[in-house]
């Protein structure tokens, strides 16, 4: 037996397998995940690795072959554990073992750490001033400026008072030894959030648990208690106090020794969110986001190996914190599409932090007002526990929800974005002075084509998606392929309003000011949050007050609270039914269910106004009824006749590659060799098809789609391709990834 050892994952140019052979000491005791002590390169420089399988048959001659020398400390259990985890996602996601180790193994680039240090005046006032005094009258100016400095802000970083003062180092030694100052070191952890944080755990009020959340809380509780750790299903309409809940269970796991992670979408992790962690579990929590440097994180990391830190905060990425002793998991708003990964190995960090809470004796929490159907139907088949908060907090109200038809406004003449309805509202608003928010559903900018007359949309006939308009004028199905010469007239009712519907959030900030010069309006969208904090900034500005009307895409969703508001209009509310996506209406739903929340947080009852082309839709009608399982019950149909998940696993196999035609051809080979592989089991293959995006500077893409209702069947088929790929020389110049029921079609 051979060991397959990876030595280096920061490394690109090793991003390969070494193979060492086993010492007889080291025979039976050596397991995938383990790290090793191996001599590597010309010089047997002694390095660590990690052992990521084993052979019989090595691909080197076996005297050329060197000897593992060791295993590693035990220091690094976790990571042996993290080693694993990621072995499991090459598996069911595909992809390679060193992509894998780096998605799940935290970067050691230990730059120096950062030392701040702090001059401080050890002075008191009176003293101080006779002081200075006393470094005028000699002339001493170094010294006076030091101190007049100190006067004005006692504690100082060093680096500041060398740069800005222009203080030379020795004169600050000269005061340190008069007794006049100190200089202090400490580490410098450049968490983001840790200074504003400071003062905030003494303005912090206790809050009592309603007795829905107390409940929620306590069946976690006494599960974890007896050594049950399984998974949740935080069921709670908008408001109704989950983060409360989360926060009680973390600190239960806490209080047991235990550390936490607490997934949340990028876009909701504002100020606002993170105050309320630093108010319960202080400088305990640690904060990962996208925008920290690679050192910021790894100081991070550094903080976590120490243990001072209990409580991770972040997306997905932060679910492979390597605590020592995980306790929880906890995935807030679980049914967001940013926890599937866009790169390779494709992973949902929902079942991904349930593999993870498995090996290491963990309990997950997932949380959410619209969960995803797939974590409600796996709470139905009781392989999730469902915790339900059926109120708001404080007996606040559900917003009252008017659904506006927009083909009727066009037949009575009004051709404005705007109803008259949602126009009353926003006047009666505005005199009260309370708040709106102006919502554009902006997900189908994938070129759906729909009628303004009657709401037809033009839909593929063997896939019940809609079609997309290409450039070249023809409507193409990206699920099957099938193809349609564009239409000029309604098909349904012959009218010749029929097309994409183009707004951006731009030219409704431009109609709204033009309709209500009066108002103050914030536009929030991907141009005006590109700059460091620009999402915080506005949102911050209209929680002050500073505006009367925020507009913006989904990003204003999520996140802040805002008492104030008191009316919400969506525009468009169809857009994201319609984009070529069997996931659509479910991600429809939930935006509106979110987006209807956002009304009536604070004392007065609030408002919603849907504008929709297709209010008979059932993901439309029942956002307005805010009726989740009336929902779930329709979709779940849905998803039964047509096969599609969670009714059944798909698997997308992208292939890509510049050679159009010879792409083709390989494209042919691989489905037909899959069609070997599983067709007698049950499988059903769709394509190969022209994804959305045909093509991406000048290479071409293909997808292929294949279906069971066995996803070991499609693990086990994805194996044999991936060994198909390898072997056969028409593929080399080609690329060829997995996706594991995708979020997207392609
Ligand atoms: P959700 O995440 O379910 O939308 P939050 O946890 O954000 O709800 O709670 C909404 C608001 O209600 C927050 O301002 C929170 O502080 C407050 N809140 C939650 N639980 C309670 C409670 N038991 N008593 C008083 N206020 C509460
Ligand atoms: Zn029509
Ligand atoms: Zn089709």
């Amino acid at each position: 037996m051979y060991a397959r050892v990876i030595i280096d994952i920061t490394h690109e140019k090793l991003d390969k397998v070494f193979e060492y052979s086993i010492p007889p000491e080291l025979d039976g005791v050596l397991r995938t995940g383990m790290e090793v002590i191996v001599p590597f390169g010309r010089g047997n420089r002694q390095t660590s690795g990690y052992i990521v399988g084993f052979t019989e048959k090595p691909d080197y001659a076996p005297d050329h072959i060197k000897e593992i020398l060791q295993i590693a400390d035990g220091r690094r259990a976790i990571e042996s554990k993290l080693v694993t985890l990621a072995a499991w996602m090459k598996e069911n996601y595909g992809g390679t073992m060193i992509q894998a180790l780096k998605t799940v193994l935290p970067i050691k680039k230990k730059g120096k750490l950062l030392k701040k240090r702090l001059v401080c005046l050890l002075l008191d006032e009176d003293e101080g001033k006779k002081q200075l005094d006393f470094y005028m009258n000699k002339n001493q100016k170094a010294r006076a400026r030091l101190l007049a400095g100190l006067l004005d802000q006692p504690r100082q970083e060093y680096e500041l008072i060398t740069k800005k003062l222009h203080v030379p180092a020795s004169v600050i030694r000269t005061l340190e030894e008069q007794g006049v100052l100190s200089v202090e070191e400490q580490q410098a952890f450049r968490s983001p959030w840790s200074l504003h944080m400071a003062d905030q755990r003494r303005n912090r009020h206790e809050i009592v648990l309603s007795p829905e959340q107390r409940q929620a809380a306590d069946l976690f509780i006494k599960d974890y208690d007896q050594g049950k750790y399984g998974t949740y299903l935080l069921y709670g309409v908008t408001g109704s106090g989950k983060t409360e809940v989360y926060m009680e269970m973390i600190s239960h796991v806490v209080a047991k020794g235990c550390q936490a992670i607490v997934l949340i979408p990028e876009i909701a992790l504002t100020y606002q969110t993170v105050l309320r962690f630093y108010g319960r579990f202080g400088d305990r929590v640690s904060i990962l986001n996208s925008r920290l440097s690679p050192g910021e994180r790894s100081d991070q990391m550094e903080r976590v190996g120490r243990g001072e830190v209990d409580v991770m905060i972040g997306p997905r990425s932060a679910l492979f914190t390597p605590f020592s002793n995980l306790g929880l998991i906890v995935i807030d708003e679980e049914h967001e599409t940013a926890y599937k990964s866009e790169q390779v190995p494709r992973y949902h960090a929902r079942e991904t932090a349930v593999m993870r809470g498995r090996l290491e004796g963990a309990s997950v929490v997932l949380g959410s007002a619209t969960p995803s159907l797939e974590a409600f139907c796996r709470c139905e088949k009781g392989e999730y526990t469902c915790l339900t908060l059926a109120n708001r907090v404080a007996k606040k109200e559900l917003a009252a929800v008017y659904t506006v038809d927009m083909r009727e406004e066009l037949r009575r003449g009004n051709r404005s974005v705007l109803s008259d309805r949602l126009s009353e509202l926003i006047t009666d608003r505005l005199q009260k002075g309370q708040q709106i928010m102006l919502f554009l559903n902006r997900r189908g900018y994938a070129g759906f084509v729909s009628c303004r007359s009657c709401g037809y949309v033009v839909k593929c006939s063997h896939c019940d998606v809609s079609l997309s308009a290409h450039k070249n004028g023809r409507l193409v199905c990206h699920y099957c392929g099938y193809e349609e010469p564009a239409v000029k007239e309604c098909p349904s009712c012959g009218s010749p309003y029929i097309g994409g519907f183009k707004m951006g959030t731009e030219a409704i900030e431009d109609l709204i000011k033009r309709r209500f010069p009066q108002a103050g309006v914030l536009r929030m969208d991907m141009d005006t949050t590109r700059t460091k904090d620009g999402h915080e900034k506005i949102l911050s500005a209209f929680a002050n007050g500073e505006a009367d009307i925020l507009i913006g895409t989904q990003m204003i969703v999520k996140g802040h609270d805002f008492p104030n508001v008191t009316l919400v209009g969506v525009l468009a509310a169809d857009m994201s039914l319609y984009t070529d996506d069997y996931r659509a209406a479910e991600r429809t739903f939930a935006l509106l269910t979110q987006a209807a929340g956002r009304a009536g947080r604070g004392r007065k009852r609030g408002e919603v106004v849907i504008q929709t082309y297709s209010p008979e839709h059932y993901s439309i009608a029942c956002a307005a009824r805010q009726d989740y399982e009336g929902f779930y019950e329709e979709e779940m149909r849905y998803r039964r006749l047509m096969g599609y998940p969670p009714a059944a696993e798909l698997l997308a196999v992208l292939v890509t590659g510049e050679d159009e035609e010879h792409l083709n051809t390989a494209a042919g080979y691989l489905k037909e060799f899959a069609r070997r592989a599983g067709g007698d089991r049950g499988l059903q293959i769709i394509g190969p098809a022209s994804p959305f995006v045909g093509k991406v500077s000048d290479v071409y893409r293909r997808v292929i789609y294949l279906k069971s209702r066995d996803y070991q069947l499609l693990i086990t088929v994805k194996n044999y391709m991936e060994q198909y790929i390898e072997i056969n020389k028409g593929f080399q110049t080609l690329r060829v990834q997995f996706d594991f029921n995708p979020l997207n079609i392609f």
